[in-house]
């Protein structure tokens, strides 16, 4: 299979098989999905969505947040990791946010990357969810699925990753194969053991031919395992 015939079978599978998929993270404005990314960093979408309801209800606007305390904001936020320093990013953030931008979130990865706590991949995300902008927010899981399929080809880093996938996907569906990739990643192609069993991209997938099948075949054809019977007992 070429490159861009395993491009094009993964397209079609998630189409069919994943056509809503859209971030995890619980938003409603610009503003709230940017507190969200930047807290979700090396923590999980899940406790994200646990914590920023209350960060929302005391802070529902930037200006607020950019007059926080640390230690209030901190209060809210300890349960999520590296947390002293995204609550420094959120303040800062959000006092660069009034003062720079008037208080909207900017709409491209230059700006975006100049706040506090905002890396590219945060930026992609903000200019593809937000503004419906063809980036691609490499994440781990993007990274990783990315190169078992073979999507890319010995990408050394995320900046790598994200040009091999750009080249090569359709420039109207790079924002929602941000979220196949990830979903897939965090659902199925899992870092530790992938689900191949389960998953319908093994056609094309280059790891599970070089590896996983070898795997995950033997254990799908082994006999199943004899039911023991239970010895009759006795009355007594
Ligand atoms: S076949 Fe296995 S390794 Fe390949 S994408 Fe699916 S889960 Fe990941």
């Amino acid at each position: 299979m070429t490159k861009k015939e395993r491009f094009e079978f993964c397209i079609d599978w998630f189409k069919k098989n994943m056509p809503n998929a859209e971030t995890e993270l619980h938003y409603t404005n610009p503003y709230e999905l940017l507190v969200a990314v930047i807290l979700s960093a090396q923590c999980t979408d899940k406790r994200v969505n646990m914590t920023t309801p209350a960060i929302f209800a005391k802070y529902p606007t930037v200006d607020l947040l950019a007059k926080a305390k640390e230690e209030d904001v901190y209060d809210l936020i300890k349960s999520i990791s590296f947390a002293n320093n995204k609550t420094r990013h959120l303040i800062g953030m959000a006092k660069m946010l009034v003062e720079k931008y008037n208080g909207i979130v900017p709409d491209n990865t230059e700006d975006l990357v100049l706040l506090p706590g905002v890396g590219r991949k945060t930026a992609n995300v903000i200019t593809s969810v937000v503004y419906g902008q063809a980036s691609m927010a490499v994440d781990t899981h993007v990274f990783r699925v990315s190169a078992r399929i073979g999507l890319t080809t010995k990408a050394k880093n995320v900046l790598q990753t994200e040009q091999q996938l750009v080249a090569l996907i359709p420039e109207d569906l790079i924002a929602i194969a941000h979220h196949w990739l990830i979903l897939h990643g965090r659902y199925v192609c899992v870092a530790r053991r992938p689900k191949c069993e389960i998953c319908g991209l093994k056609p094309a997938c280059k790891f599970y031919q070089t590896d996983m099948k070898y795997i995950v075949e033997p254990e799908l054809n082994a006999p199943a395992p004899k039911k023991s019977v239970p010895k009759k007992t006795t009355a007594r």
